[in-house]
């Protein structure tokens, strides 16, 4: 006799994760040229990516007819030696975004419960409910203790927890969460023995910071620190980013690692830019500098930022209203920027990528002309 059908499983609810829309979608509805769109809203590096002709040191030339190594060799080694661990402890994939996918797949299984300090990156959220698991979410300190992660009422639902989101420094706070938390939080975690959650430092925008969580690896075996090429090494489009872990942890993930979702072109940019770092640091530097005076120019217009260590600024608008009026008024002039909805904690605020001179002019110029005409 056959055996009787499975149940069908719910799928379970979940967001839709989309960025705003594209550069031809808002020219078309405001009238302009995508050439005239600039995105204030992404995070993405507005100076070019690292000198690959320098990098490469030779023929750029990767077999396009051929499938990349399904274990990304080159990217792997070269992100090993840029942040100092063995190569065997790194897993490579298509961005940080599907790093976090194959780590909330690997250790969130349905009906778990993920553990997330908000506000912070949404993507952990649409992760944990893609799997079926309950977002514990946990709102963090206020803005004048730096949107900390408030270990108070943290800490206590770690105990049957199977994971914890964490982002140093958070997007979209900017600031960053000082070590010595996290390594209370991952002190907490092992504390809970062979139950313990696995604990997720997201540091995508590692090169902004003084301080990385790399070096407590080697302590925690429930630690995966995960990084990108797509911020300070101006490499978005390329879609790579990477896992550090010990290497039990690793290999858990590379189970549930697409064999090619890497292209053979992005793995071998993104190599040659591991290799050499150093573009990126300027970068970084370059933009923390472009940052402090863009966030300058908008307390001036009485428009003060909350302190940011990265390449983007969370800034207070008021209310959820005036909020979606400068919105729309900019993006009347081609200017993106990132919105928060309102179930999210920061509604009324926009958070903006810092980008070049002339860039962060046109977008004051813009803020400039919204207050001008409020005020009339
Ligand atoms: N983590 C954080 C905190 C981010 O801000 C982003 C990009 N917005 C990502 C991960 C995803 O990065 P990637 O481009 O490498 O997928």
């Amino acid at each position: 006799m056959a055996a009787p059908a499975p149940a069908p499983v719910a799928a379970p609810v979940s967001q839709v994760y989309t960025w705003e829309p594209s550069n031809q979608v808002l020219a078309d509805r405001y009238g302009l040229q995508p050439s005239d769109i600039l995105r204030f809203d992404l995070n993405t590096s507005p100076l070019p990516p690292p000198d690959l002709a320098a990098a490469l040191a030779g023929p750029f030339d990767p077999p396009l007819n051929e499938y990349p190594d399904s274990m990304y060799a080159d990217v792997a080694h070269a992100a090993a030696a840029y942040v100092g661990v063995d190569t065997a402890q790194i897993l490579v994939g298509a961005g940080a975004d599907e790093v976090l996918d194959i780590i909330a797949k690997t250790f969130l299984p349905a009906g778990g419960r993920a553990v997330v300090p908000i506000p912070t990156y949404s993507m952990y959220g649409v992760l944990s409910t893609q799997r079926g698991a309950t977002l514990d979410a946990v709102l963090r300190r206020p803005s004048e203790e730096g949107f900390g992660v408030d270990l108070d009422r943290m800490l206590p639902r770690l105990a049957g927890a199977d994971l914890v989101w964490l982002c140093t420094p958070n997007n979209p706070t900017g600031a960053p969460e000082p070590i010595a938390v996290i390594g209370q939080v991952l002190d907490a975690a092992a504390a809970l023995g062979g139950r313990a959650p696995i604990v997720v430092v997201d540091e995508a925008y590692a090169e902004f910071s003084p301080e990385t969580s790399i070096s407590l690896i080697d302590r925690y075996p429930g630690l995966v620190v995960v990084r990108t090429v797509s911020k300070a090494f101006a490499l978005a489009g390329m879609r790579v980013g990477y896992a550090v872990a010990q290497r039990p942890t690793i290999e858990r993930l590379e189970r549930l690692r697409p064999p090619g979702s890497v292209s053979t072109v992005s793995a071998a940019v993104a190599a040659a830019a591991l290799r050499a770092p150093d573009q990126a640091r300027r970068n970084a530097a370059e933009l923390g500098l472009e940052r402090d005076w863009l966030a300058g120019r908008l307390t001036d217009l009485g428009l003060p930022a909350y302190p940011s260590i990265t390449n983007f600024l969370l800034v207070p608008i008021g209310s959820m209203d005036a909020a979606e009026d400068l919105t729309e008024a900019l993006l009347r002039g081609g200017i993106v920027t990132r919105t928060f909805g309102p179930a999210n904690p920061l509604r009324g605020h926009l958070r903006l990528t810092v980008r070049t001179r002339t860039e962060n002019e046109r977008l004051l110029g813009a803020l400039q002309t919204w207050q001008a005409g409020r005020d009339a």
